[in-house]
């Protein structure tokens, strides 16, 4: 028999449906809120001017696509940790960090690393999240526990619900943590809470996973990164798996690192060496081109500068948005609170049908919403649209 007849059809992603059917419709007015990418107030998803700048540099200087290595571009995560970890993590002798394709590879390197540890840690992650985490460490032959995160009904984050469910965790077992911008709710963990989880991940000796997608997204490059930092002060050992793709729209390119926090300076190389066998095993070596662009910008004060304020104009954008549909109903005020790309409507997928169907208003059943997806006309539209089925 073939050695392809036992497979099955699988159902289209969530996400592409929506994309093909709202380009299928004609009416002028529709609203993509699908999608999870910054848009600008056009609806573009521009090229950063840092970007170009830094591509025609490297059009004109790049004297070789002569083969790296697996840990790719070094000097992109060096420079990249200082960004994400700050001087004095980054430059710490229990750290090491690769070049990964994007946040997804970064993940995926993070779950294979684990799975070879010897040990069978489980996997926890609170929910909802994004569609991809769960998968990602089952394919690695990890076992996964999800647990809640998010309250829907006070659309704020359950802390109490999330520290009962890892106080069940185990010694060494894995908890992966959005480190901003969480998707798909939005819900931003304070200062407090952020104290009160790395408090119970140290006392129970588990290992966190900082899933660091929207850096800079939210409230600020720093502020962004501050929850994570705390913890990894904390703890001994940590993973943090990070990407370029959203904060330098970078998206197709693919462009991630990931970073491993060890117990002891002797412990590293060890971890050193696993992680470039096992990136050798799966992509070889990263894609180049993404990378060397955000080390050409953050080599350089210049394109740093013009990157720094065109992501804050984004990150702005993204604020007044929010702030417009935290304003147009009680039911959406937990909206402006809430930080980064997306955020969760309570509504049911009847609702999400109708929404498409009278108003040409395009978003997953569950009724999660990219704010970049709406301008400052259109989001008045949306929130008149919406009203009803709050
Ligand atoms: N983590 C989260 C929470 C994400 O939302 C995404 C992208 N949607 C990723 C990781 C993966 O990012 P990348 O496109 O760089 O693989």
């Amino acid at each position: 028999s073939s050695l392809f007849a036992g497979l099955t059809r699988q159902p289209p992603d969530a996400l592409l449906a929506v994309i093909g059917m709202h380009r299928a419709d004609p009416r002028p007015h529709k609203i993509d809120v699908g999608v999870g990418m910054y848009r600008d107030e056009s609806g573009a998803t521009p090229v950063m001017r840092a970007v170009k700048a830094a591509e025609e540099r490297l059009l004109k200087h790049q004297d070789s696509k002569g083969y790296l290595g697996a840990e790719g571009d070094q000097r992109y995560t060096d420079l990249l940790a200082r960004l994400a970890l700050g001087t004095k993590l980054a430059e710490s002798d229990r750290l090491t960090g690769v070049q990964t394709p994007g946040g997804t590879g970064a993940l995926r390197l993070a779950a294979e690393l684990t799975a070879r540890s010897g040990r069978a840690p489980t996997v926890w992650i609170g929910t909802p999240t994004w569609p991809n985490h769960v998968p990602i460490f089952l394919a690695a032959g990890l076992a996964v526990e999800t647990h809640a995160y998010f309250d829907a009904d006070r659309s704020g984050v359950d802390m109490d619900g999330c520290l009962a469910a890892l106080s069940r965790a185990r010694a060494g077992d894995i908890v992966v943590l959005h480190g901003c911008c969480h998707n798909p709710t939005g819900a931003r963990l304070t200062a407090e809470q952020w104290t009160a989880l790395a408090d119970l991940i140290a006392a129970r000796g588990l290992v966190p996973l900082i899933d660091l997608a929207y850096q800079g997204l939210g409230q600020g490059l720093d502020a962004d990164a501050a929850g994570m930092r705390l913890l990894l002060n904390a703890v001994p050992e940590a993973m943090v798996a990070y990407s370029c793709d959203k904060n330098f729209a970078l998206y197709r390119e693919r462009v991630g690192a990931l970073w491993i926090q060890a117990a002891t300076p002797s412990a590293v190389m060890p971890v050193r060496d696993a992680l470039l066998m096992l990136a050798r095993w799966i992509w070889s070596m990263p894609p180049d081109h993404g990378a060397a662009i955000v080390r050409t910008i953050l080599e350089d004060d210049n394109l740093t500068q013009s990157w720094l304020t065109e992501l804050s104009d984004m990150r702005a954008r993204i604020a007044a948005i929010r702030a417009s549909l935290g304003e147009a109903h009680p039911v959406l005020a937990h909206i402006a609170q809430q930080e980064g790309l997306f955020a969760l409507l309570p509504i049911d997928k009847t609702a999400v049908a109708s929404l498409r169907d009278r108003h040409a208003i395009y978003m997953p059943d569950s009724g999660r919403i990219n704010v970049a997806g709406l301008n400052s006309v259109s989001v008045k539209h949306f929130a008149e649209a919406v009203m009803p089925y709050l």
